[in-house]
């Protein structure tokens, strides 16, 4: 099918962009990289009257370190130039890491880090990054700004905390702790598909080898990316033994994600993977994190 009819404007720059935005409230729609807002349109899902075109706004493009060797990354920068990018890698391994398992590369030639931000499937890699890294989330409209904190910004299916008149400017990912180990898994029925489950840990050891914080986040087991905070709680200030690991897993998969049966899995299935790769991501981390403690 073919979208419905639009008027269709292409600003050179942010405050063009936002007053546009402001003007056209929620009779508009922001055009990113387009690969989840142009099927929903030919599909005739969502039925703007108005789109404004992001892709001429080269100053919301970029990669940046923080002076606390954190990151800043432009909304409209496409999800294969953060893959790409070394600093992205040496400053934020998760993300670099987690980057080959959102779609194919030829959607991440087009698509952008904030396209799926703001998208917000349950499925998707990014939000579940955002939440795991505590990352802090820039919206701007033509009369101020503010910054929201991941686990804030998703609030259910497929809505964030982004008004109309608003825009997703830049996601910042706080440094982590030098000793602090990853890991990122999902299993998908092909590579490129959207993940059934994916899980992403970060371990940081003490100088003792205890586990001084941990943080788990599952994708597409509830509306949101969800986060077994007690089961990382139940980590803290421990060595992580297997048996550890499985208790919390176990508290995890049953208490703190919310999956839905779908024609791909039932909710046992998804129960099951989630206890499988949240406990691969966990050693996975926490071997990394032991390797940065031994210095190796
Ligand atoms: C075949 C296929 C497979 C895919 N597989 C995966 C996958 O495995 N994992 C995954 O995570 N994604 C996957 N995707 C989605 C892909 O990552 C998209 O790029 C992403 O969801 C949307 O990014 P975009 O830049 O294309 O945004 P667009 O499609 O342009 O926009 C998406 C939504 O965000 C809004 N928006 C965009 N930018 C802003 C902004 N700066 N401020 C406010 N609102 C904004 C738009 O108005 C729209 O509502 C897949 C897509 C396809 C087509």
């Amino acid at each position: 099918m073919k979208p419905a009819p639009f008027s269709y404007f292409a600003p050179e720059s942010l405050n063009a962009a936002l007053e546009l935005a402001a003007e056209h409230g929620y009779d508009a729609k922001l055009l990113a990289g387009g690969q989840s807002l142009v099927p929903a349109m030919n599909f005739r899902l969502v039925q703007p009257t108005v789109l404004i075109d992001l892709n001429q706004v080269d100053e919301l493009a970029y990669v940046r370190e923080t002076e606390q060797r954190g990151l800043r990354i432009g909304a409209m920068t496409r999800q294969r130039s953060v893959e790409c990018d070394p600093l992205v890698a040496e400053v934020c391994p998760l993300l670099a890491e987690v980057m080959p398992h959102i779609a194919h590369p030829q959607i991440r030639n087009r698509g952008t880090i904030g396209g799926s931000l703001v998208h917000s499937d349950p499925a998707a890699e990014l939000p579940v990054v955002a939440v795991a890294l505590d990352a802090t989330l820039t919206v701007r409209s033509n009369s101020g700004q503010r910054r929201v904190p991941a686990l804030d910004f998703f609030q259910s299916l497929f809505t964030v905390d982004v008004a109309a008149g608003e825009m997703l400017v830049e996601v910042e990912f706080p440094p982590w702790s030098a000793r602090t180990g990853y890991a990122f898994q999902e299993v998908a029925r092909r590579h490129g598909d959207y993940a059934l489950v994916g899980a992403a840990a970060l371990v940081t050891l003490g100088e003792d080898g205890l586990c001084e914080r941990a943080r788990l986040v599952f994708l597409n087991v509830g509306d949101v990316p969800m986060e077994a905070r007690h089961a990382a709680g139940m980590l803290r200030g421990q060595r992580l033994t297997e048996e550890l690991i499985e208790e919390a897993l176990n508290v995890a998969a049953e208490e703190e994600i919310d999956p839905v049966a779908d024609i791909h899995a039932t909710v046992a299935y998804q129960r099951h993977l989630a206890r499988v790769l949240g406990r691969r991501c966990l050693q996975e981390a926490e071997a990394r994190a032991q390797q940065i403690v031994e210095g190796r």
